[in-house]
């Protein structure tokens, strides 16, 4: 490639290339430290300022009430899959798991290892098409937590709004669609997500535990995995991943400049309009993957009318510059990430693309 491609990565994904150029200006010699970021003690007064920083514009962009404290940890959110359980499901407790994904199901792979992990619904009957509707959830009144994966990353649906669930805190899986739109904070309980979709590099975890969990944790299980080390340290127990804090801080400027969450907001909303528009307006051609009240903003999966065609659109569209098409294997079609870096651009194009495709192979 000789120029960058509009990149429809699932994850590890796009940057904004703004993040990128800035670091590239940082790289040798940050703010006159003579070092690079990543060479910095993460106890120097440079180091600090990113990581308090960083947490600070996440705490305002993503209008984290001041009850919740903001770790970040590592290990991805395959490691939150454990801790999640590990804190806070106690031997005489159930907690509740809705799985609507694959990521749901390894969710509650670890919720099964540590103690009782019902499931208080599914969508997998019908191979995770669609998010269960709240009519439907069988929901354990005194769980100690009901788990979600609110954007389901292979499969392509998202929960338009988080369930009731009573009392009962949600513990939400946001790692494909972490600061993509508004979250109503009133019955969350933790959410978390690997950095690698909309917050930055792989490498940083971010873990949003109220406070009132993080004290309940069990302390009956290793230091670095208990809530409450990190929360009692600002994350800085031990050597945190400061040049993913870093980038991570960088997105959340570009952020902040993009005009905040409601930008990004409804700039998420214009691409999904534009792309389910095109797959709503040639039917016969391009078929959504999901039901449409379930369908999500960040991942969007559609068929072709043969598999032949599905490989020959993936492989003309990187021809075109567009990469990162291939749907997950597990499902197979095709797979738009759109993630808040994604250019409203890229879409337009893609789009056009995709239009001159069905014609050309109608
Ligand atoms: C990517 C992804 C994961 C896995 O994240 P890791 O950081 O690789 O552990 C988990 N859940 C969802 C929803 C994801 O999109």
């Amino acid at each position: 490639m000789a120029k960058r491609i509009w990149n429809f990565n699932a994850g590890p994904a796009t940057l904004p290339l703004a993040v990128l150029e800035q670091a590239k200006a940082d790289l040798p010699n940050y703010n006159e430290s003579g070092m690079a970021v990543m060479e910095l003690s993460h106890r120097s007064k440079d180091y600090d300022a990113i990581h308090t920083r960083a947490r600070e514009m996440f705490v305002e962009l993503f209008e984290i009430p001041n009850n919740f404290k903001v770790l970040f940890l590592q290990g991805g959110a395959s490691m939150q899959f454990a801790m999640v359980p590990m804190n806070l499901l106690k031997k005489s407790k159930t907690a509740d798991y809705i799985v609507t994904g694959s990521w749901s199901k390894k969710a509650l792979t670890e919720g099964k290892i540590i103690g009782n992990a019902n499931v208080a619904g599914s969508s997998q009957e019908t191979n995770f098409d669609r998010i269960p509707k709240q009519d439907e959830l069988n929901l354990t009144s005194d769980a100690v937590y009901c788990h979600i994966t609110s954007n389901n990353t292979i499969a392509g649906t998202q929960f338009q709004s988080f369930p009731d669930t009573g009392n009962v805190p949600i513990v939400a899986d946001m790692s494909s669609d972490i600061l993509s739109r508004k979250v109503n904070f009133s019955n969350v309980g933790i959410i978390y997500a690997g950095a690698q979709k909309n917050l930055g590099p792989s490498g940083l975890t971010v873990a949003i535990v109220r406070e009132d969990l993080v004290e309940a944790g069990l302390d009956t299980i290793p230091t670095l995995l208990q809530y409450r080390t990190q929360a009692d340290k600002d994350s800085l127990f031990n050597t945190p991943p400061t040049y993913a804090i870093y980038l991570f801080k960088l997105v959340l400027d570009w952020v902040k400049g993009l005009g905040g969450l409601d930008a990004v907001e409804k700039r998420n909303q214009e691409k999904g309009d534009l792309l389910y528009g095109l797959i709503d307006a040639m039917p016969d051609y391009y078929k959504g993957a999901v039901e449409k009240d379930s369908r999500s903003l960040m991942n969007v999966t559609f068929r072709l009318p043969t598999e032949e065609l599905e490989a020959q659109f993936i492989k003309e569209g990187l021809a075109a510059g567009f990469g990162g098409l291939k749907g997950h294997r597990s499902v197979g079609g095709v797979r738009v990430s759109m993630y808040n870096a994604l250019e409203p651009q890229g879409i337009k194009e893609l789009t056009e693309f995709m239009k001159a495709f069905a014609q050309k192979n109608g």
